[in-house]
């Protein structure tokens, strides 16, 4: 590679950032770090009906929470480069769609709404697949021109296309990948209120950024002919184009944005206590495979790692298990200080007179090896602060067994005497019990774990006993 790689993330600030933009922004990225390159985001606002209000802003910051850092943005500009907003460049839009109009490549359509349904329906009766425009604009004469233009319509710009030409390109992902232009209709390029589509700004703007390789979503696929036109009308060399196949659920139907078993966008993963490392360790795995199938890396490790030909060419399917593993995995690698740190916005609320900072966060560490996000502890701690003691049949069972009683009262008794509480202490006043009445195990330990938590399964019970606090034990005892 002989030019300084340029890649860049393209958003619509149409929504929030969702998995799949931040697996496209997260190969793009990778791939600049590891060529020495720039990592450009770029906003495509065109679609200004469905723009939203703070999308830009929150999609580069949940980015950046992530660890992907642009070189240049909206925010970040190279004055070469600049705007980063495709709405503040439209006048350069027109002058580059009116200079293919003046060679021949592209013409006014004045065709209305009405006709073009038309037109559609005309095709569709006659059998033929996909709709084509069929350029009655082409060749409009004067008298027509004028005409439309006293009825007050405004025309859209029209590509060209060539006819009985193959456009062929080599995908980073998919290799040797080939369109005809015969099954490609005259697209607009610019619409009748002055703003581009997408795929003629997209054009220009990877053009005068100077943008080297492209990688982005398989749905993009059947655009890139339509883009080849449009740099070849230029004699513009294309960037080089990845188009990375699609995620699918594990029933192996696409992520769709309606699938409620998988939470979609970055926010819900940061409110729940994911870690951003986690993330960009799953990410980076959702359609790429390392050589010896090792599965943890961290940002520099991926950036080494990563090498484009290694994008997976089958859809990547997305495993909720595995991205549970990576951040659990995480969270046991943070050390105290910082693991205490990152928990301490998700139990704040439990402080108390009695449970103060430091004492939440000592416990807050009790639970660092049993939850698969932070958000956990808060449920965890809540459940035994909060409990609810709803028994099912087999915990009726045990809580009715004389045992059950004789170990209980003991246990009161035992636990209302006991000076330090303390992992050794309560270790030391089960061993007592099965001592003084030789009932062990099960019964010796359940009877006291589902009356003091209402649950049969938990953290050891020293620990519990330790939260709690003595009194709230014999309360519930
Ligand atoms: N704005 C486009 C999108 O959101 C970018 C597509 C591209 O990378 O060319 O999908
Ligand atoms: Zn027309």
């Amino acid at each position: 590679m002989d030019k300084k790689v340029r890649v860049r993330y393209a958003p619509s600030p149409t929504g929030y950032l969702h998995i799949g933009g931040a697996r496209s922004a997260l190969f793009n990225y990778l791939f600049a770090k590891k060529y020495d390159g720039d990592f450009v985001i770029r906003i495509e606002d065109t679609d200004i009906e469905r723009n939203i209000e703070g999308a830009e802003k929150s999609q580069i910051d949940d980015l950046e929470w992530l660890g992907i850092v642009a070189d240049e943005s909206p925010y970040k500009m190279n004055p070469k480069y600049a705007p980063y907003r495709q709405m503040e460049k439209l006048d350069l839009y027109r002058k580059y769609a009116l200079e293919l109009v003046e060679k021949g490549y592209a013409y006014y359509c004045y065709c209305n709404e009405d006709e073009l349904s038309e037109m559609k329906e005309e095709q569709l009766s006659n059998g033929v697949k996909s709709f084509k425009y069929d350029r009655r604009c082409l060749n409009l004469t004067e008298e027509e021109i004028e005409n439309y233009k006293k009825e007050g319509r405004k025309p859209c710009i029209r590509l060209k296309m060539e006819s009985g030409v193959t456009f062929k390109f080599n995908d980073l992902v998919r290799g040797e990948v080939s369109f005809k232009s015969d099954d490609i209709g005259d697209f607009v390029i610019m619409k009748s209120n002055g703003i581009p589509t997408y795929n003629f700004a997209v054009v220009i703007d990877d053009h005068m950024m100077e943008i080297t390789h492209c990688l982005r979503g398989e749905e993009h696929l059947s655009n890139t002919p339509k883009q080849l036109q449009i740099y070849k009308y230029f004699n513009w060399e294309p960037p080089q184009f990845g188009h990375m196949t699609i995620i699918i659920n594990p029933n192996g139907k696409k992520l769709s944005k309606r699938d409620h078993n998988i939470l979609q966008f970055m926010s819900q993963y940061k409110e729940l206590g994911y870690l951003p490392e986690a993330i960009f360790n799953f990410l980076f795995l959702l359609g790429w495979t390392s050589e010896d199938n090792k599965e943890i890396f961290n940002k520099e490790e991926a950036i080494k790692a990563f090498d484009p030909s290694r994008l997976s060419s089958s859809p990547s399917m997305f495993d909720n298990k595995r991205l549970e593993y990576m951040n659990s995995y995480y969270i046991k690698n943070l050390s105290d200080e910082s693991y205490k740190e990152k928990v301490y916005p998700f139990i704040k609320e439990f402080e108390s007179a009695s449970l103060t900072k430091d004492k939440l966060l000592e416990i807050s560490l009790y639970f660092k090896n049993e939850i698969t996000k932070l958000y956990d502890v808060k449920q965890m701690l809540n459940d035994l602060l909060n409990p609810t003691f709803e028994f099912d049949d087999e915990a009726k069972q045990m809580l009715s067994k004389e045992s059950s009683s004789i170990v209980s009262s003991l246990f009161k008794e035992k636990l209302s005497k006991l000076e330090v509480i303390d992992e050794i202490s309560i270790k030391a006043l089960f061993k007592e019990i099965l001592k003084e009445t030789n009932i062990k195990g099960k019964d010796l330990y359940m009877p006291i774990r589902l009356k003091i938590t209402g649950k049969n399964h938990g953290l050891e019970m020293y620990h519990i006993v330790e939260i709690l606090g003595k009194d709230l034990v014999l309360s519930r005892l």
